[in-house]
């Protein structure tokens, strides 16, 4: 297990996520809301525990903006209300005790988790090579 620090942009929020070194929960994301919601191409994404992400600063003031998945449950995304930094994200179809952390933001760990699975490959950007094994939305369960 390691320890990673997490801030928003503006520093008002920090979390601290304790990750098992094992990535196979880590997933690149390229599907359209992710784009819209986070400006880029794709979102990096670590399926873990609730209990494994703490709050340091600022975690009441996270304002969550919620919108329908294609599950059809809600989808809660965690921001920061000054910077709108994501923190994480919570999908109601996962259950109570699951979240999604956004690895790309915790400065000194988004370069160790490397994807180990694509998902919405069919919303990916066509000059985008690929890094692990692409699926057309969701691996099947
Ligand atoms: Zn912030
Ligand atoms: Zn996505």
């Amino acid at each position: 297990m390691t320890t990673y620090q997490g801030q928003c942009h503006c520093g008002q929020t920090q979390w601290e996520a304790t990750l098992n070194n094992d990535q196979t929960n880590h997933v690149l994301c390229h599907c359209d809301t992710c784009k819209i919601l986070g400006g880029g191409a794709f979102t990096l994404n670590q399926i873990i525990p609730k209990s494994a992400l703490k709050f340091t600063k600022g975690g009441d003031s996270l304002k969550a903006y919620s919108y329908k998945g294609d599950s059809g449950k809600s989808v809660n995304c965690y921001y920061c209300p000054n910077c709108t930094t994501h923190a994480y994200h919570h999908q109601e179809v996962m259950g109570p005790d699951t979240i999604i952390l956004r690895t790309a933001v915790l400065p000194k760990g988004r370069a160790d988790f490397k994807p180990s699975a694509e998902i919405w490959g069919k919303a990916k950007m066509p000059w985008e090579k690929e890094v692990a094994q692409t699926f057309e939305v969701m691996p099947p369960s």
